[in-house]
């Protein structure tokens, strides 16, 4: 008998805003910026909305469940060691991640230049190949929150896989 092949998918998104004052920190990676992003943890927009989709593919709780802003322990948190524990999980599990596509929402700063690193960043803490991770970035046309330089989105969507399970 063939093993059952068991494929899912996980989406996420988050956004946070943006306050005066750099560097910006998307994705692992450190961007000069004159702006940061505001929150209880590193406000890692990127690595949050990648967790979110980890944990929703895997049938897991959601970020909020797991990682509560309202846990003191969390305060400036890394967000590459929340999501390297979550992929601790997940592998445990019986989960291989099998990649990662992610849509950053933000006008400003460019991030072209940016995107290799972040893939890099991210392929490591995911175990993966960086080609099985894609990072875009797209700016919101100056309307919204987005287009107003208030905040920065990020939308992820990740493959797991598992054989046997
Ligand atoms: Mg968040």
């Amino acid at each position: 008998m063939r093993a059952k092949v068991v494929h899912r998918v996980g989406l996420g998104t988050d956004l946070h805003r943006l306050e005066p004052g750099g560097p910006l920190r998307l994705g692992g990676v450190e961007v000069p910026a004159d702006t940061h992003l505001a929150g209880h943890s590193d406000a890692d927009v990127v690595l949050h909305a990648l967790t979110d989709a980890l944990l929703g593919a895997a049938g897991m709780p959601d970020i909020g469940e797991r990682y509560p802003d309202t846990d003191p322990a969390l305060k400036g948190a890394d967000s590459r060691k929340l999501l390297a524990g979550v992929v601790d999980d997940i592998e445990r599990a019986g989960f291989q991640v099998v990649n990662a596509d992610l849509v950053i929402h933000a006008q400003r700063p460019k991030l072209s230049t940016f995107k290799p690193a972040i893939r890099a960043a991210i392929a490591e803490i995911l175990r993966v190949d960086v080609g099985d991770v894609a990072v875009k970035a797209k700016t919101h046309e100056g309307v919204d929150a987005v287009g107003r330089c208030e905040a920065i989105a990020c939308t992820a969507i990740v493959g797991l896989g598992a054989v046997g399970r």
